[in-house]
């Protein structure tokens, strides 16, 4: 039987890397409706904003500046530029204060991507966004992107770490390398993410069924909760959230030794009542005009909201 679902977050996946499609729906203003829900706005003020308000109802905060795969060195130096404005803002605001708001950082962004040295130029641009945070009295997270980039991004995080040791893994459940990968990270000091993994990858490394994807969630998740680690439970799925908070318990793990984290405009309430119960709850907070790929990513997780964004893409709402 055709999995009609799996077929559609297939394609949005696909499409999430069309620049073509790109460039025709980024023209539908940040302020419409759909847009509005999952991400904060445009402008620094705008991401600052929002992320009073989340710390005001008990939750910590991730920012993310929208933008990914750039091959234009201007455009990877502006992302940087966009950090450490941002970071300057939280650092006077308050909101760094103990780790409060951090941010998440696409290596792709900052130059990852660049014939050359795209490598190095990706470093180079991590290292001052660490510093500015240091300088804020936070930290960065560096996300996870699609398969062929976890080797380049394992090596910058371990070069970063060298420096700024708080700086931040994300570890995909997807990936039949991330159980090893998790018991390289689970040690002293090591902040990693866990998710489930949200691009399309082939099946000669990644688990292609749900229910495999969630088996591999569960033994990563224990390697990092039962290990010396800070895990960070990043998932919306509420079988994997009570997990999470069961190995927690089994592993005597205090509230402020691990945090579940989940993304801006999805399951709202959830995260409320999370940190509400004395646990912490990180929300990822994207800001910025490059929103195409994320909200694609979005769709593809829920096919269900794609009807919704399509139409208001289409229409003046
Ligand atoms: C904080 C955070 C950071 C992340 N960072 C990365 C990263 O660096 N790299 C990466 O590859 N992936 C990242 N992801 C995305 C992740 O890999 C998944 O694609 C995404 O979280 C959906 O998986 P899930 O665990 O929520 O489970 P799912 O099985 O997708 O969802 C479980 C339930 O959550 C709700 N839900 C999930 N998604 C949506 C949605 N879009 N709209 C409405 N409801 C929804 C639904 O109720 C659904 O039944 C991140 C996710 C989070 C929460």
């Amino acid at each position: 039987m055709i999995d009609a679902s799996g077929v559609l977050r297939q394609g949005l996946l696909q499409l999430s890397r069309s620049n073509q499609l790109r460039s025709i729906i980024e023209k539908a203003p940040v302020s419409r409706s759909v847009v509005q829900r999952f991400v904060a706005g445009a402008t620094t003020a705008d991401a600052v904003r929002a992320t009073q308000a989340l710390c005001d109802s008990g939750r910590l905060v991730t920012i993310d500046y929208l933008g990914e795969d750039t091959l234009d060195l201007d455009q990877a130096k502006a992302t940087r530029d966009a950090y450490l404005t941002l970071l300057a803002a939280l650092g006077s605001s308050g909101l760094a204060e103990d780790g409060r708001a951090e941010v998440s950082v696409k290596l792709s962004a900052v130059g990852q991507f660049l014939p050359g040295d795209g490598h190095k130029i990706a470093l180079d641009h991590a290292r001052e966004i660490c510093q500015a945070a240091v300088n804020a009295g936070t930290t960065v997270t560096l996300d996870a992107e699609d398969h062929t980039t976890t080797d380049a991004t394992m090596e910058t995080l371990l070069e970063l770490r060298q420096d700024f040791p708080s700086t931040g893994a994300v570890l995909q459940a997807y990936l039949h390398r991330t159980e090893g990968d998790c018991r390289d990270l689970a040690h002293e000091g090591s902040r990693v993410r866990l998710c489930k993994g949200a691009y399309k990858e082939p099946e000669s490394v990644a688990y292609q069924k749900s229910s495999d994807v969630d088996l591999s969630y569960v033994r990563c998740l224990k390697v990092l909760m039962e290990g010396k680690g800070y895990p960070m439970v990043a998932s919306h799925d509420p079988r994997l959230v009570q997990i999470a908070g069961a190995l927690a318990a089994k592993a005597r793990r205090q509230a402020d030794s691990f945090e579940f984290q989940m993304l801006y405009g999805i399951r709202p309430d959830e995260q409320k009542r999370i940190a509400e119960r004395g646990d912490q709850m990180r929300v990822y907070l994207p800001y910025g005009e490059q929103w195409y790929g994320y909200l694609m990513r979005r769709m593809a997780e829920r096919p269900a909201n794609t009807f919704f964004f399509l139409r208001a893409v289409a229409t003046k709402g």
